[in-house]
């Protein structure tokens, strides 16, 4: 058997990043170590996300800097993977010549083979193909050790085609994962000592639409639920016209479930909706959002926001203004909107200038940060159930954590309380964290 380093880095959202594990498990099978030193390997993979321009510049310059590590070693290994790899197949090695694997999202389960063949044979190997099962999200990645929290797949791809989206054409179409299959993996998870999960998704809410026996999302966390060891649930990301009333209902009758639901809006404008196929209007969000808020006082909610789709005018924009000063969030991600290729939004009219998106973005974010500032700062007083999970990165006598909420918090403890869930009364409420005094 080989005993070779590899190096991984991986760009984009926490699917890659499970991916990657899934990568790493799959070539300890045929004797790969993770190295964090890329020019120690003997196998580098680059793992990529193309949602944005930005993030597709970023992977190929960085493929470019790793490609000279070949000068010094001809037989390292590079390989290209996830949605840029999808996007692009052969056609990478027309842009970096010297790359020896390119694989696609649907091909992760097949990453030991495509090796061996390349080192055998010194062959390129390409495999983007697509399947009609379910392959890699099955493979188990142990969490890294001490982990109190992991991500667990429950399906992959997405059918909803948002009109700037690339995520339908590069992750293929949604299928969910069999319940027994997620709840096995969480049962392992909670002997490897994790107590709080994160369902991931592209569109948790429709989880279970092409599974046989029927398990819709609510089933899958009242399953969750009832696995020992499991203390606190979460999910990501949930598409505002799935949100069933079973669901929002389900934040007051799950003890496990926390009271945060991250619910991209991407816009307050009817007609960007509209135009940006999201199936929704913004009183329909609202209306989500105050029953949300109904069932489960206090319950955190955060957003994705695109600002500069073609064909916001500044009423569209201050529509999503009015709409963010009516809910209020308690975090944002926002982004300015990015052309991506092959997407139903490339061929729209009304092109917004650069400077215009860039001064739009600018102006919401100050108004999140006032908002997000708002509401931690509402928090002072209060107590807050916190989950520790390691030592603080400003000092040696604080510990860290998150609220049931999602919000961080600092406070001086000692590391023996790592892995407990205590009581801390918020003295103080930054920007990006609060600060607290354990009850
Ligand atoms: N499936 C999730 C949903 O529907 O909310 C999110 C998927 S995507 C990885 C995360 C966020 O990226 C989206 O919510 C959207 O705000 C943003 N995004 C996606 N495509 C984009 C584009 N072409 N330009 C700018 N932002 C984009
Ligand atoms: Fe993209 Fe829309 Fe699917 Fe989210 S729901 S992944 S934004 S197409």
């Amino acid at each position: 058997m080989n005993n070779k380093y590899l190096y991984i880095e991986t760009f984009g959202c926490q699917m890659n990043v499970h991916d990657s594990e899934q990568m790493a498990v799959l070539l300890a099978d045929i004797g790969y170590r993770l190295t964090d030193d890329p020019a120690k390997a003997e196998l580098i993979l680059i793992n990529t996300c193309s949602i944005r321009e930005k993030a597709e510049q970023k992977a190929f310059s960085e493929l470019g800097r790793l490609m000279k590590l070949k000068e010094g070693n001809p037989d390292l290994i590079i390989g290209f993977a996830g949605c840029l790899a999808q996007h692009w197949g052969a056609k990478v090695y027309k842009r970096v010549k010297n790359v020896d694997l390119v694989f696609g999202t649907h091909n992760i389960h097949r990453l030991p083979e495509m090796v061996a063949a390349v080192q055998e044979e010194r062959k390129k190997i390409t495999q983007i193909d697509f399947y009609s099962e379910i392959h890699s999200l099955n493979i188990f990645a142990p969490p890294p050790k001490g982990s109190l929290s992991s991500f667990v797949s429950i399906m992959q791809g997405c059918d909803n085609y948002c009109a700037y989206c690339v995520v339908p054409y590069l992750r293929g179409r949604e299928m969910s994962r069999e319940p027994e299959n997620i709840i096995d993996e969480i049962r392992k998870l909670t002997q490897c000592g994790v107590k709080e999960v994160t369902l991931l998704g592209q569109n948790v809410n429709s989880y279970g639409k092409n599974l046989e026996h029927g398990c819709d999302f609510v089933s899958l966390i009242t399953k969750v639920n009832n696995v020992e060891g499991i203390e606190r649930i979460r999910f990501t990301t949930s598409h505002p016209k799935d949100l069933s009333d079973g669901l929002i209902n389900a934040f007051a009758e799950l003890p496990k479930l926390c009271e945060h639901i991250h619910l991209p809006v991407q816009s307050g404008s009817n007609r960007i909706l509209k135009r940006m196929n999201r199936g929704y209007t913004a009183e329909e969000y609202v209306e989500k959002v105050e029953r949300l808020r109904a069932v489960c006082p206090g319950i955190s909610i955060t957003s994705d926001i695109i600002v500069g789709f073609p064909g916001e005018t500044s009423k569209d924009y201050q529509e999503t203004i009015d709409m963010m000063e009516k809910i209020r969030f308690d975090s944002l991600f926002s982004f300015k909107y990015s052309e991506r290729k092959g997407t139903a939004a490339q061929a729209l009219q009304g092109k917004v200038p650069e400077a215009e998106k860039r001064q739009r973005l600018k102006d919401l974010q100050v108004l999140q940060d006032r908002h997000t500032q708002e509401k931690n700062t509402a928090l002072e007083g209060c107590v807050q159930e916190v989950l520790v999970e390691g030592p603080s990165r400003n000092s040696a006598q604080d510990v860290t954590g998150r609220t049931r909420s999602w919000k961080i918090v600092n406070f001086k403890g000692s590391p023996a309380l790592i892995g407990k869930k205590v009581l801390v009364k918020i003295s103080r409420g930054y920007l990006h964290s609060l600060r607290g005094e354990m009850e």
